[in-house]
Parts: C-alpha cells; sequence; structure tokens
C-alpha cells in the first residue's frame, strides 16, 4: 500500500508531512519553503494557480483570487458569515443550488469543495514529487469546531481527486499528538490554537499513547485574518478623516492594504512600531496621487485586537468549565497556529494560566506534524499504536415541535458513539416519518445548523401512534453522523447518511 500523508489544510497556508525511516518531516516545496498558501486564482489566460504562485499575482488579480475560502465551507449562502465575506473579500459568490456558496471566477462557477480539492491536489504532487511515488492516502486536519458538514465537504473534495481521506482529525487534536508522541507523558495538556482563519481550544489529557479529548470549543470566524482586518478598518478610516475619500471599493487598493496589514502585524510581533506606508494608493478628483503614510504602533494593534483576544478567552473559560478544569490543574499550555506568537496573546495566557506555555510545539508546523504521526500508526505494517478519544464540539439533535431542538448527543460527546431514539406515527395511515437534524448549541433549531432531512419511508399505515420504530445516530470517530432506522414491528432497515437538502 502506498504511504498515507499527512495534510493541514489551512485557512491561510496549507502544510504537509510524512514519516520517513521512522523520522517525522514536513515536505518541502521546490526544496525550501514547507508552508503552501491556501490561495487559488486564474489569470488573465485562463491558467490556474495554485499556492506561491496564486499568491504572487494577488495583488493585480484580486478579482480572481480566492483565498480564506475554508471560512465558507459548509455555510448557507443566507449566512451572516458569507454576507460579512462578502465585504471583505473581492472574489464574487453567488447562492448554489443547495444554498451553498459558489465562487465566480475568471468567468466560471466553482463549489467550495473544488476549490478545496484544488489545493489539496497541489499539496499532493509537492507530496508525490519529494517522495517520488503515487499518493492517494491522506489524514486531513480540520477545525475541532467544524460540524458534521464541514466535514463531509473534506471528504468530498478528496474524493473529487480520486485522494482517499483516511482519517479526518481535529487540528489541536494532532498538535497534541506532535507535542506528546514518544515522551511518555501524563498530564493535562491546553491547546489553544489560533491559526489565519479559525480558534480552537482543546483540553487534552494525554496517558503516554493515548490522547483524551475532555472538551473542545472555538469559533471558526476568528483568525490572524480577524487581526488583519482590524487594522485595515482604522487605516481605512483615518485615510477618510484626512481625505474624504472612501478607498474601501477601490479593489486594487484594498488589496495592496490588505498584503501590507498582514506583514505589518508580523512586524509588530517583534518591534514596537512599524510604518505602514501605501504610495500612489489613489488620486484626487483633481489627478493628484495620494499615499497612505501612517506609523502603526504595537499598542495600537492591541488597543484595536482586545476584542479579538477577549472573545478566545471567554471561549478558553467556556472550555475549562466544561472541562471541570481550574487553570492551576493545567499541566502545560501549547500555543498553535501563527497568530498565536503575538506578544500580547502570550502574555494575556501567561497570566491567566500563572505559568509560560509550552515552547514544545512548533506553532506552525505542529499540526501537519501530528497528522503524519497518525497517518503512519493507520499504516499497515505501522509499529506505532495510538489511541485518539475525541469528541464533538456542538450538540447534535433533531427538531421537535415549536422548532425547539432535542439533543441526541450533548457537545463534548466522547466520539465515537452512538444513540437510539424511539418514535411513531403521529397521524392516521402514516407511511412516512420525516426527521430534521441540527447541529449546534441554541435552545431553538433555527439558530443551529441543519444537517439535514431523514426521510424514514415504507411504514405499514395504521392508526397514529401504532408504528414503533428505532432510529439511531451515530457519529463516526471523525465527527461525522449516520443515521439509520429500523421498523421495530417489520424489522425493515434504511440507511442514510444525512444530507442537506436545503436551508
Ligand atoms: P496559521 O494558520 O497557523 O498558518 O496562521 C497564520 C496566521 O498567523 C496569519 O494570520 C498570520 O498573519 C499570523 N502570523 C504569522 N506569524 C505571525 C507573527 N509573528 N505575529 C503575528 N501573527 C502572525
Amino acid at each position: 500500500m502506498s504511504k498515507i500523508i499527512g495534510i493541514d489544510l489551512g485557512t491561510t497556508n496549507s502544510c504537509a508531512a510524512i514519516v520517513e525511516n521512522g523520522a517525522v518531516k514536513l515536505v518541502p516545496y521546490k526544496g525550501g519553503e514547507f508552508i503552501i498558501p491556501s490561495i487559488f486564482a486564474i489569470d488573465d489566460k485562463g491558467n490556474e494557480l495554485i499556492g506561491h504562485e496564486a499568491k504572487r499575482q494577488w495583488q493585480l488579480n484580486p478579482r480572481n483570487t480566492v483565498y480564506a475560502a475554508k471560512r465558507l465551507v459548509g455555510r448557507s449562502y443566507a449566512s451572516d458569515i458569507v454576507g460579512a465575506m462578502k465585504k471583505q473579500v473581492a472574489y464574487e459568490m453567488k447562492p448554489g443550488e443547495r444554498n451553498d456558496v459558489l465562487l465566480d471566477i475568471g468567468h466560471k462557477s466553482f463549489r467550495l469543495a473544488e476549490i478545496s480539492a484544488k489545493i489539496l491536489n497541489k499539496i499532493r504532487q509537492v507530496a508525490q514529487d519529494y517522495l517520488g511515488e503515487k499518493v492517494t492516502r491522506a489524514v486531513v486536519t480540520v477545525p475541532a469546531y467544524f460540524t458534521d458538514r464541514q466535514r463531509q465537504a473534506v471528504k468530498d473534495a478528496g474524493k473529487m481527486i480520486q485522494l482517499e481521506v483516511v482519517r479526518i482529525i481535529n487540528e489541536p487534536t494532532a498538535a497534541a499528538l506532535a507535542y506528546g508522541i514518544g515522551k511518555n507523558l501524563h498530564e493535562t495538556t491546553v491547546i489553544y490554537d489560533l491559526g489565519g482563519g479559525t480558534f480552537d481550544v482543546s483540553i487534552i489529557e494525554i496517558r503516554d499513547r493515548v490522547f483524551e479529548v475532555k472538551a473542545t470549543g472555538g469559533d471558526i470566524f476568528l483568525g490572524g485574518l480577524d487581526f488583519d482586518q482590524a487594522m485595515i478598518q482604522h487605516v481605512l478610516d483615518d485615510f477618510t478623516k484626512k481625505h474624504g475619500i472612501d478607498l474601501s471599493t477601490d479593489p486594487v487598493a484594498m488589496q495592496r492594504i490588505k498584503d501590507l496589514a498582514e506583514r505589518v502585524k508580523i512586524d509588530l510581533s517583534s518591534r514596537e512600531s512599524a510604518p505602514f506606508s501605501v504610495p500612489f494608493v489613489t488620486m484626487t478628483p483633481q489627478g493628484q496621487p495620494l499615499n497612505i503614510d501612517f506609523t502603526f504602533t504595537r499598542k495600537l494593534l492591541e488597543e484595536l485586537t482586545t476584542p479579538l483576544v477577549d472573545r478566545t478567552v471567554a471561549i478558553l473559560e467556556r472550555v475549562m468549565a466544561d472541562a471541570g478544569l481550574e487553570y492551576k490543574n493545567v499541566d502545560e499550555l501549547l500555543l498553535v497556529g501563527g497568530q498565536t506568537r503575538m506578544p500580547v496573546v502570550q502574555k494575556r495566557l501567561e497570566k491567566i494560566f500563572g505559568k509560560a506555555p509550552s515552547k514544545g510545539v512548533h506553532p506552525d508546523e505542529a499540526v501537519a506534524i501530528g497528522a503524519a504521526l497518525y497517518a503512519h500508526s493507520l499504516e499497515d505494517n505501522s509499529d506505532l499504536r495510538l489511541q485518539l478519544l475525541d469528541v464533538i464540539p456542538m450538540a447534535i439533535g433533531l427538531e421537535r415541535a415549536g422548532g425547539e431542538f432535542h439533543t441526541v448527543f450533548a457537545r463534548n460527546a466522547a466520539i465515537p458513539n452512538a444513540k437510539a431514539i424511539d418514535a411513531t406515527t403521529s397521524y392516521d395511515g402514516q407511511t412516512e416519518v420525516a426527521m430534521r437534524i441540527f447541529q449546534g448549541d441554541a435552545p431553538q433549531v433555527a439558530q443551529n445548523e441543519l444537517l439535514g432531512d431523514f426521510l424514514f419511508s415504507g411504514l405499514k399505515p395504521g392508526p397514529s401512534g401504532s408504528a414503533r420504530l428505532e432510529i439511531t445516530f451515530d457519529v463516526s470517530i471523525e465527527g461525522i453522523l449516520t443515521m439509520s432506522a429500523r421498523d421495530l414491528d417489520t424489522g425493515k432497515q434504511m440507511k442514510t447518511t444525512v444530507r442537506v437538502t436545503q436551508s
């Protein structure tokens, strides 16, 4: 069998790793960098560009360059998040058939799974070039806070390019593997993962080769991009104040500002102030060129982004409470994701935990390394034995009368997991039972995410309440739900994976 590679499919950057001759390593791209930007573009000649090639032409071709598409995966077009994204990006979106998001670039429409597939394929090619053999199987990481629907989308993306996603694992869990394997640890670890697009926090008990997630939480709309956005907004407001010109409708100017915002932000992790200069960003109505000439201080960046750090801390507190854990009982705090390099994030956490974060993992590399180690443990001749015990990030349940959410699995329920509920008919002659399944923590289904409609048909008609059905919810080790139902009188069984038909 071919090698199984580990892939960290990130919002802003992706990365692959493998185990070779007993050692785990990142796969280098063209001999140099390990990181591949998660960017897809179509240039004016109709060529598809992925990764560094796409990023390089980003400023000149913002309209046909897709970045941060992972934030849109598994979202309905009408959702607030898609609305917010539309304001931030230059590429066009439109609703798809299932009310998902389609991207319109280079005069073509792309489903999000296609974009993920293209990025996955690029990573696979890089790994193939390095290994000199075909790669057909991978362990792919996702944010712990991904729903069933978003996890399915990653599997679908793999199928499109004949890449078998043998296992999906959660990013913080992968980071814990990178940190903990081979150290014979017995400790409680908090993984605080603030990447380019998403925030996750998981509490994991490590008992040598057993990694047991106690609780998890997160926000898949909270990451480095939002720190950039806070800076961008400030610069735009300042420019409007000085010159009375709103740059937000000028895609080329916006792209230059966005690029610079990220670079200045990163600079400010090691400096107290940095210039924010964009020469000739626009012109006055009289044709005079105007520049952005601004000095950003670390202090200002910290002020502008305090609300974002506060949100991560609120989630951390909830997860600690869910696990019934006090800060003083945490043995190790691991920081993962590039945005945790921001000094104020580290300071804030150090204060909360009363100790400095561990230096035991590399914030950019740990997730891919963990994925590769796990991939290795799944290979036939592997001598690496691992046990991962994970949880679901949000409750899964069904709609009851009046739109009430009836929980079947509570948030943080261990997976794999199965539960059966009894159901019956509610009117005479009923031959079908329909069920709408949701994921989320709100008491009303309208605030949760629809995972799909489930229909069990073929019941023998009879008086209301006479049928006896047993409906089983099965959540796999990957956090993906499968439903099955059985007529207890006839023993008849129907099985289907939950699919979204409308939102
Ligand atoms: P990741 O998804 O882990 O690759 O994280 C990428 C995010 O980390 C991006 O938003 C980067 O801008 C941010 N980032 C990378 N390095 C730094 C740094 N030194 N200081 C602040 N943010 C950083």
